[in-house]
């Protein structure tokens, strides 16, 4: 079952080649896994590596701490800043029976440490038949054959003292087998041998590419006819793609050129993205007083309209281009003012936590911006938050900073609940305290203070209490190491006329476990209003307003900028929650029955749960309580149109199951009026719900293979 509304959707070993199709793709599976035969295009290799750090300490030898006061070490260690190099690249890329990628690669830097540098580290991605071979400073430099896996280090035959330069010339190739028909497009590719910290970090790149004559290329780099190479500037990644059969859109967003590659029968979309993106760069600009690159490029992704993920520094990847009518404008204009926020946080300013969050949630406020600019609602915003809301509901540990073993043992979908969902309900909460004029100016400080480095929680909440002169930890301590959430209502209101005044008194009560102020407006009938914020000490608040007339209405959170959790769950709704969850798709039998029967005595209205539940008792051939569960699905599936419309298919294979053909027709033909954005598969079954398969149905019955 997937939701729809993923965002920063992305593949762990996404293909080079051809159309990038994504089943069952669970958003945010970052980290690559080698993939035999493919190139391995691990987008943020180099951001989300934190995991290797803890490699390459049994790897490498001698690692020093990295403070630079210590002696000399010829032993691996990192510097706190390391130095930006050069990267001059030289690839061809030829296309027969094999994919052939090779190249030259100079790195030139400047050791601006205070302690000589002897073993360095080099990372790359791993494939079977690939070669990479390394002379520094016109030295061999000695590398394992075949090569182990990334990162590898090397030792340099003299030490690079403070203030000298280290020049590495790199000659690599891969080779692998080609598909068998020339694929429409390659890449995004991000990976070329580049030194590795452990972390990313910003360099300067010049490359040139040949590539077979059919193909057009994006880069992160400004072509320069002069050179004949791409440039770029203070990025932590340079990316290229090449497509055959594309057009492209081309404008100006004051000097940033923005381009948008497309299909001919994509060209309405790729006019709303180009469109949009020139008027996000230009909104961006005017707000922040800067955009950090000059060029962007949006290329298409997979077929399906499930959000984008930023490839490369100025490149962009949009989702199912093709599919632009499933989804409102909202999305679309949504989505390019998302990726390309994640052009300040993550590319200018790069992440410094793993789980990495903040750069999620302060790219958010930047789409948030742009859409309250733009009048484009909040909705996009509530249904981030709304995720986390539920990953509440459900009962997970939504506690942010945790541990890579933790984070290993994670079953739910923590990319999009936690790192999405409450990492922007953080930074909106946030700024809902601390009011907006302040918070702009903590978001304008990290850019300009945190370009070409590295911001993590505890940087930017030194930035907060310096700018709020408040101690935050209480805040920053709920929302980020814990798995507390907020919930706060009104629970009584009255107001009462004395002399020439009114005196309302509203009783507002913490009923979650997080305590912080919550935002209070009252209207009242002569049009006045009033704001203040209840304390965070005081598990009931009662606050008084004085006014000229009576008081009309009272709201907690007015703009809704937090995440309340309201009702707040109750430990059986969570307990029901986590048993769904843990029910095997296939297989589950009594089990399903069991968790079924607990239904009975609750309230449980989660569509989603009962659709699963349903799945899982058609599974076990409970078909009687399964065809229940899917009448619930579709009484609280309001707001989830294709849900509703495959449970009330569900309902009619079930019927015909329990032989009433007349019942299962009805559910068929009500399915059929609906079945527009029907399009969900149950693998395993071998089935897809689509009209077509609707339309089947109401000539054959439905049978259990
Ligand atoms: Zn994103």
């Amino acid at each position: 079952m997937k939701s729809n509304n993923v965002i920063d959707l992305v593949c762990g070993t996404a293909l080079p080649f051809g159309r990038s199709k994504v089943s069952n793709a669970q958003c945010g599976a970052y980290e690559g896994i080698s993939g035999e035969g493919y190139i391995q295009i691990t987008k943020f290799l180099t951001q989300h590596v934190s995991a290797l750090i803890v490699l390459a300490l049994t790897v490498l030898p001698n690692i020093a701490k990295a403070n630079e006061a210590e002696p000399a070490s010829s032993g691996y260690w990192v510097p706190r800043q390391p130095p930006r190099a050069n990267y001059r690249i030289d690839c061809t890329i030829k296309l027969s029976e094999n994919f052939v990628l090779q190249g030259k690669e100079v790195i030139d830097f400047v050791n601006t440490t205070s302690r000589p540098m002897q073993t360095l580290a080099i990372t790359w991605f791993k494939q079977r038949n690939q070669t990479l071979r390394i002379t520094a400073n016109g030295k061999p430099v000695a590398l394992p054959t075949p090569l182990g896996s990334f990162p590898q280090d090397f030792t340099l035959a003299e030490p690079i003292s403070p203030g000298k330069s280290l020049t590495l010339e790199v000659e690599f190739g891969i080779s692998i087998p080609a598909p068998p028909e020339k694929p429409d497009n390659i890449g995004p590719v991000t990976d070329w041998p580049r030194l590795w910290w452990g972390f990313p970090t910003q360099d300067d790149y010049e490359v040139k590419l040949d590539v077979p004559d059919e193909y057009i290329i994006a880069t992160t780099g400004r072509f320069d006819r002069k050179t004949g190479r791409y440039h770029a500037e203070g990025v932590p990644s340079f990316g290229f793609y090449l497509g055959t059969g594309y057009q492209v859109l081309e404008g100006q967003a004051q000097d940033v050129t923005v381009r948008c590659l497309y299909k001919s029968k994509d060209k309405k979309c790729a006019g709303l993205l180009h469109e949009t993106a020139i008027d996000v760069i230009n909104f961006y600009r005017e707000w922040l007083g800067f955009y950090p690159y000059r060029i962007l490029t949006i290329i298409p992704g997979m077929d399906r309209p499930a959000g984008g993920y930023p490839a490369a520094t100025n490149i962009v990847v949009i989702h199912g281009m093709s599919r632009m009518a499933e989804k409102p404008e909202l999305h679309w204009r949504w989505i390019t003012a998302h990726e390309i926020g994640h052009q300040y946080w993550s590319r200018y300013v790069m992440e410094k936590d793993e789980p990495g969050w903040l750069w999620i949630g302060l790219g958010i406020y930047a789409d948030r911006e742009y859409c309250r600019a733009r009048g484009l609602g909040k909705q996009k915003h509530r249904e981030l938050m709304a995720r986390y809301v539920k990953g509440v509901r459900d009962g997970h540990d939504t506690t942010v900073n945790i541990s890579q073993e933790q984070r290993s043992n994670i079953k739910f979908d923590f990319n999009n609940i936690v790192t999405h969902g409450k990492g922007f309900s953080i930074i909106s909460a946030l700024d809902c305290i601390l009011g907006d004029t302040l918070f702009d100016r903590i978001y304008r400080r990290c850019l300009k203070e945190f370009s070409g480095r590295r911001l993590g929680v505890h940087e930017f909440r030194a930035v907060c209490e310096q700018e709020s002169g408040q101690d935050l930890g209480c805040f920053f301590e709920q929302w980020v190491n814990s798995n507390k959430y907020l919930s706060y209502e009104i629970v009584s209101k009255k107001c009462e006329q004395t002399v020439g005044t009114y005196i309302s008194e509203i009783e507002i009560q913490c009923l979650g476990s997080l305590k912080m102020p919550v935002p209070v407006v009252a209207y009242f009938e002569d049009g006045t209003t009033q704001r203040t914020f209840t304390n965070r000490l005081r598990d009931i608040d009662t606050i008084r307003f004085e006014s000229q007339s009576a008081l009309k209405e009272v709201r907690l959170d007015p703009d809704q900028a937090l995440p309340m959790v309201v009702p707040p769950p109750s430990a059986g709704e969570q307990e029901l929650a986590k048993a769904i969850q843990d029910l095997p798709w296939v297989g589950a039998g009594e089990k399903a029955l069991e968790v079924f029967n607990k239904t009975q005595d609750s309230k449980m209205s989660d569509p989603g749960r009962w659709f699963k539940l349903g799945m899982t008792l058609y599974d076990g051939k409970y078909y009687e309580q399964a065809l229940e569960a899917f009448r619930k699905t579709q009484t609280h599936a309001q707001d989830d149109p294709s849900r509703a419309c495959a449970a009330l298919v569900w309902q009619g294979h079930l019927l015909d199951l329990l032989k009433q053909r007349d019942e299962a027709l009805k559910s068929y033909n009500d399915a059929l009026g609906k079945s527009a954005s029907l399009d969900m598969r149950h693998d395993q079954y071998g089935i897809r719900l689509n009209r077509q398969w609707v339309q089947k149905r109401l000539k054959e019955p439905f049978r259990r293979k």
